[in-house]
């Protein structure tokens, strides 16, 4: 492992300055995806700077109803707040159904937000990566291809983003606050993350330095249900090959409004906006989140090894509609 300094600040400004004025210094919170990382060679830094004990350890209500939640509030503790299990379901649920109990207990809202791709190519080292080292190749378009994109993917990289937790906020139109060098800005969560484009080695549309200090929900209409169904290789402690954040308000039977994410297929939690522009104003029935469904998928582009994964979005966007508009929370 190559030596770094550590730093631990207790400023955000502090960490800010820090990290923009050094392009080998990074953030680290938890830890739990970094540290694995420098121990596999695949982040390099000089400068660790943590940013785990920075004052953005709250959960706090906003004056329109909604929360707002601090980078530094860890996984565990935002699955367990009460105004979070009462008032957005879908965020508790994609919190548990990610990692473990232990992880939970260490890792932040911020990190969760900025782990990166588990593609097994971008892991190891020894193997060409585009999102690791740019120009060098894309192995899992030919290779190992079960986690890999159907949607949005480009010819440089085919890897998804691994958050449960992401897929919720996308849902749920969260706006993720960004404090830089020129003070904070917000940015809603559907330009938070980004497509590889030509660029894979960029996840995020972060500027260099810039520090995550918290995520804002927007309050939810009362009569809004949410949930979240996550389709994995076991029942515990494995990443999505597919999963389904949705949030749905079909009070007498017609869809007044309905939010839904995919996780699992895409480089970048993946707002389902056709199915849900379809499902607008229309009957809550299967029928419908099943066509709607479908039309979401059209624009899937699998490859031999995760075509599965067609198939199996369509399936768990109709089974989590249906649910909500069952009435199960
Ligand atoms: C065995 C295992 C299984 C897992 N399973 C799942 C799963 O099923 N679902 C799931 O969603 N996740 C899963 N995870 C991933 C886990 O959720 C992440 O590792 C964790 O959320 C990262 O949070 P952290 O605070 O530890 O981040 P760190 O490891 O400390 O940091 C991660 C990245 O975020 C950056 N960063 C941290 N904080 C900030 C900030 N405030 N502003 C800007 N950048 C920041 C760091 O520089 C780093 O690049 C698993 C992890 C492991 C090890
Ligand atoms: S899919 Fe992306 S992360 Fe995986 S090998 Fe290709 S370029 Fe690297």
């Amino acid at each position: 492992m190559k030596p770094f300094t550590y730093e631990q600040v207790l400023d955000p400004a502090e960490a800010v300055a820090r990290v923009t004025g050094s392009p080998e210094a990074v953030y680290v919170a938890g830890g739990t995806n970094l540290v694995d990382h420098l121990k596999l060679g695949v982040a390099t830094p000089d400068v660790l700077v943590d940013v785990s004990r920075l004052p953005l350890d709250e959960v706090e209500g906003l004056e329109d109803g909604g929360l707002r939640i601090g980078a530094a509030v860890r996984n565990a503790d935002l699955a367990a707040h009460a105004a979070v299990r009462r008032g957005y379901p879908v965020l508790a649920q994609a919190l548990l159904a990610g990692a473990s109990g232990q992880i939970r207990n260490v890792a932040t809202t911020g990190g969760n937000l900025l782990q990166r791709t588990r593609c097994v190519y971008f892991q190891d080292v020894t193997t060409p990566c585009n999102k690791r080292e740019p120009g060098s190749g894309c192995p899992a378009r030919e290779g190992f291809q079960r986690s890999a994109a159907v949607l949005g993917a480009s010819e440089h990289c085919v890897a998804t983003h691994p958050s449960d937790m992401a897929v919720a906020l996308a849902a749920l139109d969260a706006v993720v606050v960004v404090l830089g060098t020129d003070g904070e800005r917000r940015v809603p969560m559907s330009d938070f993350h980004r497509l590889p484009g030509d660029r894979p080695e960029l996840d995020t549309t972060l500027a260099q330095g810039e520090l995550v200090t918290a995520v804002e929900l927007p309050a939810l209409p009362d009569a809004s249900r949410s949930a979240y169904r996550k389709v994995r290789d076991r029942a515990s402690y494995a990443f999505a090959l597919v999963s389904v954040a949705a949030v749905l308000d079909a009070s007498g039977g017609t869809v007044h409004d309905v939010r839904i994410a995919l996780g699992g297929v895409a480089h970048k939690p993946w707002r389902a906006s056709v199915a849900e522009e379809r499902l607008r104003g229309g009957p809550a029935t299967e029928e419908a989140f099943r066509a709607a469904a479908e039309a979401e998928l059209a624009a899937a582009v699998p490859l031999d090894g995760n075509a599965f994964k067609v198939p199996m979005a369509v399936n768990t966007i109709t089974a989590t509609l249906r649910n909500l508009a069952g009435g199960s929370r």
